[in-house]
């Protein structure tokens, strides 16, 4: 207990002593007693009210000159208002620099609230996604923007890739996205303009689809003269002249075979992803690749099996189809030493269907497996030139795997061998074949 109130408790104790002591005196000690209680209920009341109409109407910050109790109290009380102002005005200062951190990010940030509905936003979401301030407040955004690529992402929670759109609002803008989820239903969503980096990527992709295409004719003129020299029967060549055209003629092939997955690179980059689909006989197409990778293999000798579902078919595009399957087997031919097993498989599984390679080749250590996708990667650049490879074939497989919503899975073990897995969704399974698990 603080001293206002002791000696506040002493001030009634001591007046009412001193009005019972002069009561007796006089004869009218009950009634002294009530009088004085009367003067402190006054003297307290009067007080409340005074406290009462400060809290609500005063904006002075400074406490009235009152001593005892009311005294302190008025004082906590001041010293409450003072915390709390400077907790205000540090709060202010945090949303005003907040503001204008928000002002001046090149992002469009807005945040969503249960799912999609749009809580705040900044002024690049504006610009860069085209929403209105405060109309589009509570709005969803899938309603605003309803590209279906766009509410297919916002749908999904385990967006692994930033998306990338076309900007709603700003022609020629490509905006990448990303959703951040956060705190119990709340989500982030930030969109990057991207346009320079795309315009870079058109470029380069423009580049290389050019010059593929533009040494792709002398290289065939090229061709077609080192092969006639090579099979020259003529004296000059079956000299001096003999093994240089001989090696001419296989690097001028080895040039012409990048410049093909060059091309078909370029193609598959510009080409939309649902090109030409048809029902693909694929254990047809298996065996046949089969075969060829038989002939392929020739003197090594490998031990080449098939086992394929012939029940399961794909939607797909079948020369695209046709590259991943030589593609996967034919490495496998390269990679696996003579007399090696390779087996192919084509099998239906609960997530859809799969092709599968597996041999018993040279393998490949695991920290080179996740960048085998990619252009020009060799984990032996000596053993790929000499099996003829480009460095491009997985990429290429990588690429139409994307296009028909599927993906590929390495599993590999030095010295003992590889599986090469492609998995294709279940809505690309013929109808006939799904029906089989539902
Ligand atoms: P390449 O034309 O060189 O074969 P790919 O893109 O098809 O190019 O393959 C990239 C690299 O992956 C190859 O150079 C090779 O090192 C490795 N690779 C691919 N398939 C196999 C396999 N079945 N066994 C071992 N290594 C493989």
């Amino acid at each position: 207990m603080s001293a206002q109130w002791v000696a506040e408790l002493w001030r009634i104790g001591l007046s009412l002593l001193a009005a019972l002591l002069i009561g007796l005196l006089m004869g009218y000690a009950l009634l002294l007693i009530c009088l004085v209680l009367a003067l402190f209920l006054f003297v307290h009341l009067r007080a409340l009210y005074r406290l009462d109409a400060r809290l609500r109407h005063s904006k002075s910050y400074n406490p009235p000159d009152v001593d005892g109790v009311w005294g302190e109290v008025y004082y906590l009380f001041y010293r409450s208002q003072q915390r709390q102002r400077k907790r205000k005005k540090l709060l202010v200062s945090y949303l005003n620099r907040f503001k204008m951190m928000t002002k001046a990010m090149p992002d469009a940030t807005v945040v969503l609230r249960h799912g999609s509905e749009i809580e705040w936003f900044n002024e690049a979401a504006q610009r860069q996604l085209g929403l209105r301030h405060p109309q589009d407040l509570t709005q969803r955004i899938d309603n605003l923007i309803r590209l279906p690529s766009f509410v297919a992402f916002l749908r999904n929670q385990n967006n692994s890739e930033p998306l990338e759109i076309a900007s709603p609002d700003h022609e020629g803008m490509m905006l990448s996205i990303v959703v951040i989820p956060y705190g119990n239903d709340r989500r982030l969503l930030v969109a990057r303009d991207v346009s320079q980096l795309h315009r870079l990527e058109e470029t380069r992709r423009d580049f290389v689809a050019n010059a593929s295409h533009e040494l792709r004719t002398p290289l065939t003129v090229i061709n077609g003269y080192l092969e006639t020299m090579a099979d020259s029967p003529s004296d000059l060549a079956k000299t001096q002249w003999d093994s240089p055209v001989k090696v001419m003629y296989e690097q001028s092939l080895r040039m012409t075979s990048i410049v093909d997955d060059l091309l078909m690179l370029s193609r598959l980059e510009t080409s939309p992803r649902e090109i030409h689909r048809e029902v693909v006989d694929i254990p047809s197409l298996i065996r046949l690749v089969a075969e060829e990778g038989r002939v392929l293999s020739g003197d090594k000798k490998h031990a080449i099996s098939v086992e394929v579902d012939d029940s399961v078919r794909l939607r797909g595009n079948q020369p695209q189809l046709y590259s991943v399957f030589t593609n996967l087997i034919f490495n496998a031919v390269h990679y696996t030493p003579a007399g090696g097993a390779i087996v192919i498989r084509w099998y239906l599984t609960e997530s859809g269907a799969c092709f599968e390679v597996e041999d018993s080749g040279v393998g490949i250590a695991p920290q080179h497996i996740f960048r085998l996708t990619e252009r020009f990667y060799r984990v032996d650049v000596g053993r790929s030139r000499d099996a003829g490879g480009t460095g491009l074939g997985l990429a290429i497989v990588k690429h139409i795997l994307d296009h028909h919503d599927g993906h590929l899975t390495i599993e590999s073990t030095v010295g003992k061998g590889s599986v090469f897995r492609s998995r294709f969704p279940l809505s690309l399974v013929q109808e006939a074949t799904v029906t089989q698990w539902s």
